[in-house]
């Protein structure tokens, strides 16, 4: 759906978006998660045909973004970071002005209108002044107009910033049901959000590429790093004795001692050397000490501390300025 290579922009000598080059394939929903500042705004723009690259290739339903921006823009539906608003006029005249901005055939034009509020929710708000609805409802008033006339592909940049809660899980919904019809590309700088309704992951920082996967996959990833936590019954200093022994084991920690007198458990947690995965044969070392394993898990990174850790020297840098 969209192929970009290479894609560069520059502001003076400052990079926003370096060297980027990734894939859209039909009927998935995308994040591009990013600390503020990472260039994922830049690159909505460019690739919607607003703002020109320094260098690069973007190419939309296999049209060269730059050579027929028209054709290209006519299969994206665009909610901007900061969505034009309207404050005087109503939603009902908003969004007829909005098709005619797309050219939708005349006598298609109320149809197509009556849809995309029917789709977002703001049928009952029609005829209220933009200027007097409530942040929510204004929010749905840009995405109604991202997805009017059907565009295949709907690129929407931090569309539930500023939101609450509530607003956050409607908006959220809808931006799942747009999966069956559409190609979804959306921006957060909150990970818990594109982990929520992304298939695919894309972290960009300081305007490159520093992960693109699915969120489970990217999970995968962390979890061979991830510590083991047992619970075993029997004595401690007999059980750091044996998983000190074992080979791939890095450091034992104990977390809790349920009794000191030998007949308790205790639950440690245990880090294994880079690739190794020890969990079978603690299975068997524990079972030839007669030492029962009451619980096993591994504890797994969260994505957070995945994005933490992909995107850490952007905390300490100003590229937010
Ligand atoms: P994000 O949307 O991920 O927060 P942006 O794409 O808005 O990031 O910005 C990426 C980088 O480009 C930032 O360092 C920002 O300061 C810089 N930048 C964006 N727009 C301009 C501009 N018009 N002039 C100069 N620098 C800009
Ligand atoms: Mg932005």
């Amino acid at each position: 759906m969209i192929e970009i290579n290479h894609l560069v922009k520059k502001y003076g000598d400052h990079y926003a978006v370096k060297d980027l080059s990734f894939q859209v394939e039909k009927g998935q929903i995308y994040g591009f998660l990013g600390p503020n500042g990472a260039g994922k705004s830049t690159t909505m723009n460019i690739v919607t045909g607003y703002l020109a690259p320094t260098s690069g290739e973007v190419k939309v339903g296999g049209i060269d973004i730059m050579k027929d921006a028209e054709n290209a823009k006519k299969k994206i539906g665009y909610l901007p970071e900061i969505p034009p608003v309207y404050p005087e006029m109503t939603v009902e005249e908003y969004m007829t002005f909005a098709a005619e901005l797309k050219k939708i055939p005349k006598k298609d034009r109320k149809r197509a209108v009556l849809d995309a509020c029917q789709m977002t929710g703001i049928l009952e708000v029609q005829h209220r002044l933009i200027g007097n609805l409530s942040k929510g409802y204004k929010q749905r008033v840009g995405l109604a107009q991202a997805v009017l006339g059907g565009p295949e592909i709907i690129i929407l940049d931090e569309p539930t910033v500023g939101l609450d809660p509530k607003q956050i899980i409607e908006i959220r919904e809808l931006i799942l049901s747009l999966k069956e019809k559409h190609t979804v590309i959306l921006s957060s700088h909150i990970l818990s959000e594109v982990s929520a309704v992304c298939d695919q992951i894309l972290i960009l920082s300081k305007g490159e590429l520093v992960a693109s996967d699915t969120p489970e996959a990217l999970q995968k990833r962390m979890q061979k790093q991830s510590d083991i936590c047992v619970t075993v019954r029997g004595e401690k200093e007999n059980l750091l004795q044996i998983v000190n022994g074992m080979d791939g084991v890095e450091a034992v920690r104990v977390i809790k001692e349920s009794c000191d007198d030998g007949s308790g458990e205790v639950e440690i947690s245990i880090t294994q050397m880079a690739d190794c995965d020890i969990r079978e044969e603690l299975f068997y070392k524990l079972a030839e000490n007669r030492m029962p394993i009451m619980n096993l898990h591994a504890d797994t990174k969260s994505l957070e501390d995945i994005f933490l850790q992909l995107t850490e020297e952007e905390h300490n840098n100003d590229s937010d300025i």
